[in-house]
């Protein structure tokens, strides 16, 4: 790794493409680029190139499973004045200026302090400042087509074949600090035991959460190989990095159900690598409202206005709602509510009533919660409506006081991860059904 030259100790310049911009409370945006060097193009190569299909079996493609970016934030104001039009598609030459170069650089205009991080097994990461310059030009990325499920129709016809059934039995909301990952339980038709995972994240803040080997823990101590499917409900980091704690490689060989990954590299490694070890279905991005319905199962895909900033992913992302008997569960992901409204064609209502709500985005401030407890502590004896949330250390306020607030004012009983699991040394929150 030292090698490559991820963590430079010297002014080193890069290449980064914005691959996230997401406003946070406070007025403030977080904005996610992908990195690259000379080195890790010249891996990248090699694994689009043609001989690497035809090895794929003997080549150990967990070396390419790697991921390497920044996170920054900064003022609304600078975000539009300064980034914004520079910030397209394109890859921008960039440098990373170590805390002690820059403590002695004179002009200190236009460098923003950003952590960088590099995923490979085990998460790594440095404080630098940054400073942009041009857009580069050169660098001429691989074209690999990744195949696209581009109907509703298509989307059953695979998805049947891989699913079954799914008479679920236990949903779990896994403490894994700020990040959102759930594993779901259930028997397919023929009464055999299988899991799929719904998100696949951990928090970015190793260094800031004291708890955070109880996270690197748990993802060790789960066998990847009884998953048969993965749903990733979008491609932000905090709901995907797990992918590459799996140092066993058996993920790749499952079933992924995931919505575009165009405009990133670290994203685009991972579903190339499952298009050729196992089966890749991404979905259309111009595809929304209900794709696939099974006994159990709904998924849905979020109906984002077209209009929003290339870094947007939340609002498009794929979300999930279980109904078995009387019960049911809506797992959200990070789309707001807004942006989930086909979810009131099912209720034929301006309120859809649920047993249990995955809060979405963490608990952060989201508009227009059409969702309502099915069974309220108000008027019910003793059956309740949890609302759980996957939340931990971060630097913004998830879950924000005005979520909670009008989700305890609704009716529903809060349980939040970073609480739940600490006082009973629980690594999840269970959803039984
Ligand atoms: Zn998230």
């Amino acid at each position: 790794m030292d090698q490559l030259n991820l963590f430079p100790n010297m002014n080193t310049e890069v290449f980064s493409k914005l691959t996230s911009a997401e406003l946070l409370e406070k007025n403030k945006y977080l904005l996610t680029f992908d990195l690259t060097n000379e080195l890790l193009i010249k891996k990248d190569k090699v694994l689009y190139s043609e001989e690497f299909v035809e090895c794929i079996n003997e080549m150990d493609f967990k070396d390419y499973v790697f991921a390497y970016f920044l996170k920054l934030e900064i003022s609304v104001e600078t975000y539009l004045a300064s980034f914004k039009p520079i910030h397209d598609e394109g890859t921008y030459h960039c440098t990373l200026i170590p805390l002690d170069e820059y403590k002695q650089m004179v002009h200190k205009d236009d460098c923003y302090k950003a952590t960088v991080y590099y995923v490979e097994g085990s998460i790594k990461q440095k404080v630098y400042y940054i400073k942009w310059s041009n857009k580069c030009e050169s660098i001429r990325e691989s074209h690999v087509e990744l195949p696209l499920v581009s109907s509703k129709k298509e989307m059953s016809t695979l998805l049947n074949g891989v699913l079954e059934e799914v008479n679920i039995k236990a949903f779990h909301v896994l403490d894994v600090g700020q990040g959102s990952s759930n594993i779901i339980n259930y028997e397919n038709g023929e009464g055999e035991e299988k899991y799929l995972f719904y998100d696949i994240g951990i928090s970015l803040h190793s260094t800031r959460d004291p708890d955070y080997s109880r996270y690197m823990g748990l993802y060790e101590s789960i066998s990847f190989d009884i998953f048969n499917t993965l749903i990733i409900s979008h491609w932000h980091e905090d709901h995907f990095l797990g992918i590459f704690l799996d140092q066993s490689g058996e993920l790749f060989k499952k079933t992924w159900v995931v919505t575009e990954c165009s405009g990133t590299w670290n994203a685009k490694r991972l579903c190339y690598i499952n298009s050729l070890c196992g089966n890749l279905m991404m979905i259309d991005n111009g595809l929304t409202g209900l794709l696939y319905e099974n006994t159990n199962l709904s998924i849905y895909k979020g109906e984002q206005p077209k209009k929003k900033s290339i870094g947007y992913r939340n609002g498009s992302g794929l979300y999930l709602y279980f109904k078995k008997g009387s019960d049911n569960l809506l797992a959200l992901g990070d789309v707001p509510y807004d942006y989930a409204q086909s979810l009131l064609t099912k209720s034929n209502s301006r309120s859809l009533k649920v047993d249990t709500l995955i809060v979405p985005n963490h608990g952060s401030i989201l508009q227009g919660n059409f969702i309502e407890p099915r069974l309220s502590m108000k008027t019910a004896g003793f059956d309740i409506s949890n609302a759980v949330i996957s939340a931990g250390v971060t630097s913004s306020q998830h879950p924000n006081y005005e979520t909670l607030s009008e989700l305890f004012a609704k009716g529903f009983n809060t349980l939040r991860t970073d609480v739940e699991c600490k006082v009973f040394n629980e690594k999840d929150i269970t959803i039984e059904f």
